[in-house]
């Protein structure tokens, strides 16, 4: 079966499954999995969705960055370190450095650096967009950080997708309590 793309549904299929994927969690950290079936499961599912035609994450999350990140950028962008600092970075509630949102023309808040979904700064971008969603490329094992993924299923097609492959893998039953 293709995978599910569209952004309204799964938002929609996210927040529907969120109880259910929150007691998916619970399953995969009370039992024992081979967790390399997890990270094949990903790499199928994001060789099947084309993050260019996406964009959401850079739309919902904030980013937080590093100096090797702000160094790498300022020079993509013919910028000192201090003017990428002033022009494009921002601190988020906790004091952190993140880059700075905007609205998009169609009001929607997101990254300064997305032009319609895609990124204008891909060659530099920052680790954690490399990164995102953290399933392939993550620190820690799967199992330990499930709980970043609930609320990810809620927006990122890879996410929600690869969620409900291992769900098959690992026997969940969903619907059913106590698994
Ligand atoms: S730097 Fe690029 S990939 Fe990262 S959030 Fe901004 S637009 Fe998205
Ligand atoms: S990582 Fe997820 S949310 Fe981000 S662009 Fe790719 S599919 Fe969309």
């Amino acid at each position: 079966m293709p995978p599910i793309t569209d952004l309204v549904q799964i938002r929609r299929l996210g927040e529907q499954k969120r109880a259910e994927n929150l007691r998916f969690r619970a399953h995969i950290k009370s039992h024992v999995f081979v967790e390399r079936q997890f990270r094949k499961a990903a790499l199928e599912t994001e060789s099947q969705i084309d993050c260019q035609d996406c964009g959401e994450c850079c739309r919902v999350g904030e980013v937080e960055i590093t100096e090797r990140d702000v160094a790498k950028l300022g020079r993509f962008l013919g910028m000192t370190e201090k003017q990428f600092m002033e022009k494009h970075t921002a601190l988020d509630e906790n004091g952190l450095t993140i880059l700075r949102r905007v609205p998009s023309a169609d009001g929607v808040l997101g990254c300064e650096f997305l032009s319609g979904n895609e990124c204008t700064v891909y060659e530099a971008r920052p680790a954690n967009c490399e990164r995102f969603p953290h399933v392939v490329r993550g620190a820690g094992s799967i199992q330990s950080r499930m709980w970043e993924f609930v609320d990810r299923a809620t927006y990122c097609p890879i996410v929600y997708n690869w969620m409900e492959k291992i769900k098959g893998l690992t026997k969940f039953r969903a619907g059913i309590k106590g698994n």
